[in-house]
């Protein structure tokens, strides 16, 4: 999930940034109002946080003009302490959910979570290609009665592939999709976490789903089209 986080709390901002990308989300950090409403006008994100007082554009507007605007991207507003009309106004603009400073991180993920599920749709928290599947919610990993245990950035990976069965990804479309890294980076270690993810995911199994393709990058095999019985 890549999420946009705008808040000019420094110590909240990196405290954020860091437990959800220790969770292996994608995590876009600003401290502006004006600069968090450019980036969430321009991008796609999964979901935002918006946090209320912010230099510039405060959050509120924020969310405003992008409801105006139809963007409907899932919004968990932060409000400090005793904010209660601000919440109220928040949530008759159109934002999923609040929390209310100081908060645990933990809370803020299970609130990222309901609502991205609430805005995707029940059926897609659950991604399936042959036997293996992904739970995106519970980051429950199975393939046929196996349970497999992922770190969160092999688990981002997977998540990525299996968005795409069928599909080469290259390895920087990759590297910038599960590490968030947009310069020309080594892309060695795509090679590295796929190693990792075929040790869990294809190692003990006949049929391997991931699949690499010469020079180009890595696809996850597309589902079986059974041909009729008929
Ligand atoms: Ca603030």
């Amino acid at each position: 999930m890549h999420i946009l986080v705008v808040e000019d709390e420094k110590k909240i901002l990196s405290f954020v940034r860091k437990g959800l990308e220790e969770q292996g989300y994608i995590v876009d950090a600003c401290e502006n109002g004006d600069d968090g409403y450019l980036l969430a006008k321009t991008n796609s994100y999964d979901a935002l946080v918006l946090d209320i007082m912010l230099p510039g554009r405060d959050g509120l507007s924020i969310l405003r003009l992008l409801r105006e605007n139809k963007n409907k991207v899932p919004v968990v507003i932060i409000t400090a302490r005793g904010g209660v009309s601000e919440k109220i106004e928040g949530l008759n603009l159109g934002a999923d959910d609040y929390l209310v400073k100081p908060f645990y991180l933990e809370e803020l993920i299970a609130r990222l979570n309901s609502v991205w599920r609430r805005s995707s749709g029940q059926g897609l928290s659950i991604l399936r290609v042959g036997d293996l599947s992904v739970n995106i919610m519970t980051r429950e990993v199975t393939r046929g009665d196996c349970l497999i245990d992922l770190a969160p950035r092999e688990f981002s990976l997977l998540e990525y592939l299996m968005r795409s069965p069928g599909r080469v990804l290259t390895r920087t479309q990759i590297v910038e999709h599960v590490w968030n890294y947009h310069f020309d980076s080594d892309t060695n270690i795509v090679d590295v976490y796929i190693q990792r993810l075929r040790r869990k995911v294809d190692d003990q199994f006949d049929e391997k789903l991931i699949q690499t393709v010469r020079g180009v990058g890595y696809r996850l095999v597309a589902e079986k089209k059974r041909t009729p019985s008929s």
